[in-house]
């Protein structure tokens, strides 16, 4: 089975994304990991999107195109998780693209639903904690950046959910509740 898991920065996507791969065996596949990976390695195509991510802005569809198709023909699992991808209409004609090239195909689209302002205090939030516990603060984890990554939600990655809903694989789940009560309303769709 493979899914995406669809919402704006700060609605849990990673969080559950982390259960269904330790209960389900499924494969994550998120893009912001693998540009963050690129980055600390230094490799060319990490110093490029380095301020771009920092500003909170999307990288080149064409980067983010690239970097999954590669994971589609390396990884291995019980099915997907995309998770922070397709993040634009582009990509999610590609990602369509390249799982019928496979010969597989999308099971369900899951919108992750959470208010504007829960989602900066949870990231700032997150912030603090790494902060206080000693670890890495995620550079694009303040409120500035964090204001450009809604609006570039909104503007380049929400119409995604109309593209879903057209193609009759979109549901739509409350992400506000406690970690128990979004994983088990995942769960409700997955079967
Ligand atoms: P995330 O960890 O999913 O919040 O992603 C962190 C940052 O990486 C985003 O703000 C973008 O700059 C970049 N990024 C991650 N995934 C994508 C994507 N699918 N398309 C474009 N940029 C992305």
């Amino acid at each position: 089975m493979n899914i995406i898991l669809l919402g704006p920065p700060g609605a849990g996507k990673g969080t559950q994304a982390g259960m269904l791969v330790e209960e389900r065996g499924m494969v994550q596949l998120s893009t912001g990991d693998m540009l963050r990976a690129a980055r600390t390695s230094g490799t060319e195509m990490g110093k490029i999107v380095a301020d771009v991510m920092d500003r909170g802005e999307l990288v080149t569809d064409e980067i983010v195109i690239g970097l999954i198709r590669e994971q589609l023909d390396t990884a291995k699992g019980n099915g997907f998780i995309f998770d922070g991808f397709p993040r634009t209409l582009a990509q999610a004609d590609a990602l369509g693209a390249l799982l019928a090239e496979k010969g597989a195909s999308l099971d369900a689209v899951i919108e992750m639903q959470v208010d504007d302002e829960t989602l900066v205090k949870r990231i700032v939030n997150r912030a603090a904690e790494a902060a206080a516990a000693g670890q890495p603060v995620r550079a694009d984890d303040n409120e500035d950046s964090v204001r450009i990554r809604l609006m570039e939600y909104y503007k380049k990655t929400a119409p995604l959910i109309g593209y879903y809903h057209a193609k009759g694989n979109l549901t739509s789940i409350d992400g506000l509740g406690e970690i128990a009560e979004v994983k088990a309303a995942i769960a409700g769709v997955l079967g």
